[in-house]
């Protein structure tokens, strides 16, 4: 059976001294919920994506609850190593206790020009990594949506994205639908809306690639207030937060309503 996700972006904020004082309180109410909840019921898996320089740190913090707590990337660079000033490997990030890697957030293609060649070649990397599974990020503009054509332009992320690995068989992937008009604006998407892009999602990835285990989980202004309605939804494995993650106390509540559904 597949365990749901629940994962927190905090992008470019936070430095160790903020982790540990965030995991303080963070643990504390998880600790307390362990007391009260079998963890098995809850079937959920925790993910942290903090900044690179964070890495190390938040591992050795949640290194006591890695049966459910995994940490990963926001993102890495396609190549091994080399003369590429400011960037960072899969094996780098691997060796500070990654699983996962996010690749092609919307903030990466948009801010910083990422293609989605350029985000096949990094998922491809993620693989080399041995291990190591890819959270990929999919959605569509605002225009593109009011055009209807949000299914046409994700299937194109999807088809570049994974094209470097079709013919493999993959052990997992996960898929975040990111509406990029969703993400940052307190405009989520309607649970119905997103369960009919999460099972096209789904259906294409199965049809078109050997993927053992696939996850399609949702991110863009997820918070207490509609966490319970999205998970309620058959092809929706999970959430990916970004500003409601920042808080251990939101965060926190978001895990506790998602596990319980
Ligand atoms: C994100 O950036 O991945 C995200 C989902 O952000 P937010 O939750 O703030 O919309």
């Amino acid at each position: 059976m597949k365990k749901k996700i629940v994962a927190a972006n905090f992008k470019m904020n936070k430095t160790d001294e903020d982790i540990k004082k965030y995991f303080a309180v963070f643990l504390d109410r998880i600790n307390g919920l362990r007391n009260k909840t079998s963890f098995n019921d809850f079937d959920a898996e925790l993910i942290f994506a903090p900044p690179f320089t964070s890495l190390s740190e938040t591992h050795k913090i949640i290194e006591p609850y890695m049966d459910f707590i995994k940490l990963s990337s926001q993102n890495i660079y396609s190549e091994k190593s080399g003369a590429y000033t400011g960037e960072i490997s899969i094996d780098m990030i691997k060796s500070c206790g990654c699983v996962y890697s996010i690749i092609g957030h919307s903030e990466r293609r948009n801010i910083f020009k990422e293609s989605d060649e350029l985000i096949g070649k990094k998922i491809e990397a993620v693989y080399s990594g041995g291990g190591m599974t890819p959270i990929l990020c999919v959605g569509e503009n605002l225009e593109i949506r009011k055009q209807n054509g949000q299914e046409k332009f994700v299937e194109n992320q999807l088809a570049v994205g994974l094209n470097y690995i079709k013919g493999r068989n993959i052990p997992s992937l996960i898929v975040a639908y990111e509406p990029v008009w969703a993400i940052g604006t307190g405009m989520p998407i309607k649970a119905d809306d997103g369960e009919a892009m999460h099972g096209f999602i789904s259906d294409y990835i199965i049809s078109s690639f050997s993927i053992g285990e696939l996850r399609v989980i949702y991110g863009g202004s997820v918070t207490e207030a509609n966490i319970k309605e999205l998970m309620g939804k058959p092809h929706i494995d999970g959430v990916l937060v970004g500003g409601a993650s920042l808080d251990p106390q939101s965060f926190h509540n978001i895990f506790k309503l998602a596990a319980a559904q």
